[in-house]
């Protein structure tokens, strides 16, 4: 039996299998082994997923959907044209069709599997990860943290003598650092930091904003869609060489520009900032210094930034690991431990337990000019506290006179409350007060079992109101995994053998909209044409044609960045 090891992403998922010759990936239907973590529903009603899903992020963005591993665990639903989705079916779509790839890679089914989390992720959010799992058809034999599994692949789980690890994770749109401690097999997790809205995708933002700033007409609004992917372009160039000469068409105005590193890190300085602090956090909640660390490894595509690089080894007084392709050590890591599983070797894979991992808080409201806006999050116990921990926060009743106060209590790390995860709430009544704002004492106490109590007490009277949260919130019970692995079953997917096509469609419109306008006539005719030669559906022809196609296209898409 084939041992699977999955790499379920923010912005991108893998699939890998241990073999004789140690982990290997498994390349998807478009030849790659990077498969975009999007999902989008066409016209006709078919789930598209991967590459062509992220074509349409930009042409069809109501039907499509990104970055939702957020919201794991978390009950928030997707609207992919009319079909409502949670971001566990989203996951399991991602999933099915890794499944897909690695089937039609290995010939045979693929049923058991390791799949990696976050290792900040609680219980709720891991069962969301496993049902996810098991609604594509797989069986998820075991979860592996993320740190953990990228550890792994660098054999560090086999160092002689006890030693201290710092996993350094920057992503499309997360940001986490982790500490482990490896000792005689087993890997603990020692501590974990992070931001989980800072990622690559900030960086292509400032270099978009500042392209934005160079066009030459900018009456009207510049394609954001297109500014974004030229500054993904320049920013993956900027990787390779100093400096980089753009010149495209932005809806309809030129662009031309010249970006250098430098100019990158100067537009960049305040993210570059941002990232120093999580390192700093995690080293000072694992009780360590700088010193103490023995090895820096590097995971996430956006560790590629020269910047980051630097950064890093400045911050940590140490070079980094990054023999291994960044993008690709947490999928490798967790086909070694399926390997591992499938002979009984396993390794034992810690997380701290007693620290909170993650933040407890309520549900605030603002007033935003006149209007009172409800939904923001006040956080109460910060992530990574020791527990047992017992925190109090004040709040005042909104306006004179009002009688009832909600208290929402919510775990997450989001600023809004929508994002996070929902645990309970409680409702108590305010003596009636025209005169004044009336004081509400909130106290959170979170102890070792994991249960939390929640005081609520209003201060001129002295009157307390308690709930105490014990189960969390909103598991998926196996009726409704099954339900959704039926449903998800029944929907069409797009056939595999079909998306090269697709594919390359989508390459064209997205050419189409960037490329200037004396260009734009010879796309045109090429889609015409492709569009002409599928209709007569003669294989060999479509592939021929497939391929001249997309030869053109590298050098269109090659020629707005040098
Ligand atoms: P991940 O979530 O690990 O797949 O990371 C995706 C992020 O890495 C995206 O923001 C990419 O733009 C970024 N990225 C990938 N390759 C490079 C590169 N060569 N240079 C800079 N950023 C990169």
């Amino acid at each position: 039996m084939a041992h699977i090891g999955i790499d379920l992403g923010t912005t991108n998922s893998l699939i890998a299998v241990f073999t004789d010759d140690g982990p290997q990936l498994i390349n998807n239907s478009l030849g790659t082994p990077l498969t975009p973590s999007v999902v989008s529903l066409d016209k006709d009603g078919t789930l598209l997923c991967g590459e062509m899903a992220k074509t349409r992020l930009v042409s069809a963005p109501d039907h499509t959907a990104a970055l939702f591993k957020r919201s794991m665990g978390a009950d928030k639903t997707y609207r992919l044209g009319k079909k409502k989705f949670s971001a566990e079916e989203l996951s399991a779509a991602i999933l099915r069709s890794l499944k897909a790839d690695a089937e039609a890679h290995l010939g045979q089914d693929v049923v058991d599997v390791v799949i990696s989390v976050p290792a900040y992720f609680n219980e709720l959010q891991r069962k969301a990860v496993k049902a996810a799992g098991k609604m594509a058809g797989l069986n998820p034999l075991r979860l592996i943290n993320e740190p953990t599994a990228a550890a792994l692949t660098y054999g560090l789980q086999d160092l002689e003598a006890e030693s201290t690890i710092l996993v350094y994770d920057l992503g499309g749109g997360t940001f986490d650092v982790s500490i482990l401690e490896v000792f005689e097999g087993v890997m603990e997790v020692k501590s974990t930091a992070g931001d989980a809205y800072l990622g690559g995708e900030d960086f292509t933002a400032k270099l978009a904003e500042h392209l934005a700033t160079t066009l030459s007409d900018v009456a009207g609004k510049p394609d954001e869609g297109a500014l974004r992917k030229l500054a993904e372009q320049a920013k993956l160039g900027l990787s390779e060489k100093h400096n980089v000469d753009l010149s495209a068409n932005i809806g309809g105005s030129e662009l031309n520009a010249t970006v250098t590193r430098d100019e990158f890190e100067t537009l960049t300085a305040g993210l570059l900032t941002r990232l120093r602090r999580p390192v700093e956090r995690c080293l000072y909640d694992a009780n360590l210094s700088v010193d103490d660390i023995d090895k820096v490894v590097l995971v996430g595509g956006a560790t590629r930034m020269p910047v980051i690089r630097t950064l890093v080894a400045k911050q940590l007084r140490k070079l980094p690991e990054s023999r291994i392709d960044p993008d690709h050590v947490v999928a490798l890591g967790a086909a070694v431990q399926a390997g591992l599983v499938g002979q009984n070797k396993a390794l034992d894979d810690v997380v701290m337990t007693d620290v909170t991992a993650f933040t407890i808080g309520v549900e605030t409201t603002q007033q935003v000019g006149r209007d009172a806006k409800s939904g923001y999050y006040l956080p109460i116990i910060e992530r990574n506290t020791v527990v047992p921990v017992s925190r109090e926060t004040v709040v005042h009743t909104i306006y004179p006179g009002q009688e009832q106060v909600d208290v929402n209590v919510f775990q997450g790390e989001a600023p809004m409350v929508k994002s996070n995860i929902f645990l309970g709430e409680l409702s108590v009544r305010v003596p009636y007060n025209m005169k004044d704002y009336e004081a509400i004492s909130i106290r959170l106490t979170y102890d070792v079992s994991g249960l939390l109590d929640v005081d609520v007490t209003i201060l001129s009277t002295g009157k307390t109101k308690s709930l105490t949260i014990t189960a969390l919130a909103g598991e998926i019970s196996p009726a409704q995994i099954e339900k959704t692995r039926k449903s998800l079953a029944a929907l069409k997917v797009h056939p595999r053998e079909l998306d090269e096509n697709k594919h390359l469609m989508g390459r064209l419109e997205q050419c189409y909209v960037m490329a200037r306008l004396t260009d734009r006539e010879e796309i045109q005719q090429m889609m015409v044409h492709f569009e002409s030669v599928i209709d007569r559906q003669n294989p060999s022809d479509i592939t021929r044609v497939r391929e001249e196609i997309g030869a053109v296209l590298d050098q269109f898409e090659g020629g707005y960045v040098n």
